[in-house]
């Protein structure tokens, strides 16, 4: 999936979409993982969790 949003700190397009929870098939994801595409963001989900996280700065937002 190729994504045009930009982080809000550094305006950079190279971010990743943060998957919460235990993703049914890891196989699936290794690719988009090995290409930052995705990170995980554990398997706890709170009330704010931020959908993407910026590869350059670290920046999470949603
Ligand atoms: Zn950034």
């Amino acid at each position: 999936m190729v994504t045009k949003r930009k982080c809000p700190n550094c305006q950079s397009t190279n971010h990743a979409k943060i998957l919460w929870g235990l993703p049914a098939n890891m196989k699936e994801l290794e690719g988009e993982l090995e290409r930052k595409e995705i990170v995980l963001g554990g398997c706890c989900v709170s009330w704010d969790d931020p959908k993407w996280k910026c590869n350059d700065c670290g920046t999470r937002w949603n």
